[in-house]
């Protein structure tokens, strides 16, 4: 735009040249109103480019210099892997939003965004979304500071209800489509993050990841607003959503009564925000592969009190793909315990060798108890011609028990004649 006004300052300006009488007033006023375009061009604000090589060179002008450091430090094996990942996120909401944004920060490969509510003044109480953008779609909306944010991101939006018969097919075929990476094997995406706010709904992505054998993560927060929890949900490895909610499994209550009717639920950034934080650091460590994805975790704020669980699935679980899925992982235990041994013992195979074949530094290991039985001796027996200023507090130990009773009784008697030869002043 800059570039293009520039241009047309110089056509301007040829042209004022072109009369004979160089001051006609309609070019002066054109000329004016260019310039002042040209100025505002000049100052708005810059938008980021697209990156095509995920670089880890160390320069202000990098997105993605700090989250290659991750590679560097050996925590993450192969961090640009993330472009590679497709992660569907059911419900743009409190937490959805924030999962959103956090995905596109992180450099993911593509974003699927699925929700059919528009954005009020009243969900500015969340993150994400902002004034300006009250009565757009929430996916429209996100869109629009997603790509802004990271214009490297693939991002689809869904405006649309996933309860609904046409909501379902739109959004099973859109999980199927593998467009986006097409030697990818099963579904077309790595992960589905449940955002969602209630039974029906939640049930709905449960039943679409049995049928499509798709793993996903389920989160939600309660209606007073100050605690969540975040689940992974394998099919066939773990409880499925069907199998037993978490909060009929931690208070024995129908969740379908827990969402009622005109009661306007609590609504705290903070939770949403912990909440969404614990469900993207698991997504991160899920699709990388570092440090361990928990299965259940919960999260109580006002006693900052984490819980974690494991839950398998149950046999008699009224969901049928659930069944069927349960089926196929016995199935394939052989197999999988044949690869799991294999592994141990290439494990064990590396670790009989020595840890570093170089030792440049001759760093040798020692025994810490002998360290402590040198370290006490050298205590007690100072080096020749040393003395200790103050005794160790062994000595105060070793004193006569009725000495510091006549010290007292003497140092009383001795106040008590000061005192007396005071008073007779
Ligand atoms: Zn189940």
């Amino acid at each position: 735009m800059e570039v293009e006004l520039k241009e047309m300052l110089d056509e301007i300006q040829s042209l004022k040249q072109s009369f004979p009488d160089s001051s006609n007033p309609s070019i002066e006023k054109l000329h004016f109103h260019v310039k002042r375009l040209a100025d505002l061009a000049k100052s708005a604000p810059v938008w980021r480019s697209k990156v095509k090589d995920m670089s880890a060179e160390v320069v202000d002008s990098n997105p993605y210099s700090r989250l290659m450091a991750l590679q560097r430090m050996g925590i993450v094996e192969n961090y640009k892997r993330i472009r590679e990942f497709s992660v569907a996120i059911v419900r743009v909401g409190g937490i959805g939003s924030v999962a959103a944004e956090m995905l596109t920060r992180c450099g993911i490969g593509r974003l699927l965004l699925y929700d059919y509510d528009k954005v009020e003044l009243a969900n500015m109480n969340r993150l994400c979304f902002h004034p300006e953008q009250a009565g757009m779609t929430k996916t429209d909306a996100a869109v629009q500071t997603l790509q802004d944010i990271n214009p490297d991101v693939v991002l689809e939006s869904y405006t649309l209800n996933i309860t609904t018969v046409q909501g379902f097919e739109t959004f099973m075929s859109s999980l199927e489509n593998k467009t986006f990476r097409p030697e990818k094997e099963g579904s077309g995406v790595d992960l589905v993050l449940s955002c969602v706010d209630n039974y029906e709904a939640r049930m709905v992505v449960n039943q679409a990841c049995n049928e499509l054998n798709q793993t996903w993560m389920e989160s939600g927060v309660s209606e007073d607003a100050v605690s969540g929890h975040i689940q992974l949900l394998i099919p066939g490895e773990t409880a499925c959503f069907a199998c037993a909610p978490p909060s009929v499994v931690a208070s024995g209550v129908d969740e379908r009564t827990l969402k009622r009717e005109g009661v306007c639920a609590a609504s705290f950034p903070t939770t949403m925000g912990v909440v969404a934080g614990l469900l993207v650091q698991n997504t991160l460590k899920y699709l990388l592969k570092f440090g361990h994805v928990s299965p259940f975790q919960g999260y109580n704020s006002l006693k900052d009190y984490f819980p974690t669980m494991e839950m398998r699935p149950n046999p008699q679980c009224s969901n049928a793909a659930c069944l069927e899925r349960q089926k196929e992982y016995l199935l394939a235990k052989p197999a999988r315990d044949a690869a799991k041994a294999k592994m141990e013992a290439e494990v064990l195979l590396v670790a009989e060798g020595p840890l570093h074949a170089d030792n440049e530094w001759n760093i040798s290991v020692v025994n810490d108890r002998e360290i402590d039985a040198k370290d006490t001796a050298s205590l007690d027996t100072l080096p020749e011609g040393l003395t200790r200023e103050l005794p160790s507090a062994d000595e105060f130990l070793e004193l006569p028990a009725s000495g510091p009773a006549e010290m007292c009784v003497d140092d009383l008697e001795e106040l008590k004649k000061q005192l007396e030869a005071l008073n007779a002043d």
